[in-house]
């Protein structure tokens, strides 16, 4: 008699951490679709390097990026390696400074 008791509260008590952990999982799911929206949001807005490829970002709307990786600077509107950035950026050259379009 008591053993029946206890073994039925311990299914229903199995049944709320299954319901725990679905909720959990449910959860967890929305979290990874949102870092999937956000990392494919933020590697639309990344600049691959033009000497090791790796994507890099602009600090604000400054087209100048430096690589950590292979300690170059680069431009983020034309891909290439910036020596001067004077010489780089201005009226003839890229805009230092450009808003990048929202791909949502
Ligand atoms: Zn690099
Ligand atoms: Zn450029």
């Amino acid at each position: 008699m008591w053993q029946a008791i206890k073994s039925r509260s311990y299914k229903s008590e199995q049944c709320k951490i299954d319901r725990e952990k679905l909720r959990v999982k449910v959860e967890v799911n929305d979290v990874v679709r949102n870092m999937q929206k956000e990392l494919k949001l933020a590697l639309s807005r990344a600049h691959p390097c033009p000497g090791c490829r790796q994507p890099n970002f602009k600090v604000g709307n400054n087209n100048h990026i430096f690589c950590e990786t292979c300690r170059v600077h680069y431009c983020a509107l034309c891909h290439t390696v910036v020596r001067k950035s004077k010489e780089h950026y201005g009226p003839r050259g890229c805009k230092q400074h450009t808003v990048d379009p929202d791909f949502v």
